[in-house]
């Protein structure tokens, strides 16, 4: 069934598309179908849990990329960082700050995403966009942080192109290549909106355990 559902969802992306797959509360056998079926990105929510089932998928697959999609605490980051390839999830000051920090120590460089709360929503996490614009130029121009793009979580309901639209117009300002949008139910509307990793979790693994 793995292997089926990522080879529909690759019929529709192009070669500049990534497939992130989201592998949260899914099991390492399922994991480790879809590396056998070829995929190589995954995206998990929480330190914890990616470090249970993926420090040794690294060990045995050096090519895994792993992105951290969830909420970052700033006494993570070390772990954060000792483990995942991108860290999508920057998305205030004193985060970002700690991360420059850490990489200093660590000389570890995973690259990074700014997570933007497009929707202004109270209990999600993301920079408001009213803060975006100078949270950005703050982590590129004066952290030098590794900011390679924007990611975003649209509201659950209502059109999610609005969002997607204001991310890629913010990247392109910005002159950031990576958009990091599109989950199983909008992913094809975020490609029309520029998207170049979409994040594909019950599309690929089926629901949640
Ligand atoms: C869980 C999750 C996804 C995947 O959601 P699906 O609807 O299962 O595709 C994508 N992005 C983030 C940030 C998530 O937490």
């Amino acid at each position: 069934m793995i292997h089926e559902n990522l080879k529909s969802i690759h019929t529709q992306l192009t070669d500049d598309i990534k497939l992130i797959a989201v592998s949260k509360t899914q099991p390492i056998d399922k994991i480790q179908e879809a590396i056998n079926a070829g995929q190589r990105i995954f995206g998990e929510n929480r330190v914890q849990e990616a470090q249970e089932k993926f420090t040794i998928l690294k060990q045995q697959y050096p090519d895994l990329e792993l992105h951290l999609i969830g909420p970052l605490q700033t006494n993570k980051v070390k772990e954060a960082i000792t483990l995942f390839d991108v860290i999508e999830t920057v998305d205030r000051p004193k985060l970002a700050e700690k991360l420059a920090d850490e990489f200093k120590k660590t000389q570890r460089f995973p690259k990074l995403l700014i997570q933007v709360n497009t929707g202004n929503e109270k209990q999600k996490s993301g920079i408001s966009t009213a803060e975006a614009d100078e949270f950005i130029v703050y982590c590129c121009n004066e952290l030098k942080l590794p900011i390679i793009g924007l990611m975003c979580i649209p509201p659950i309901n209502g059109d999610p192109s609005v969002h997607f639209s204001l991310l890629h117009e913010m990247a392109k300002r910005h002159k950031l290549k990576e958009l990091s949008m599109g989950m199983t139910k909008d992913f094809e509307i975020a490609i029309q909106f520029g998207a170049t990793y979409v994040r594909v979790g019950t599309g690929i693994f089926g629901s949640r355990y």
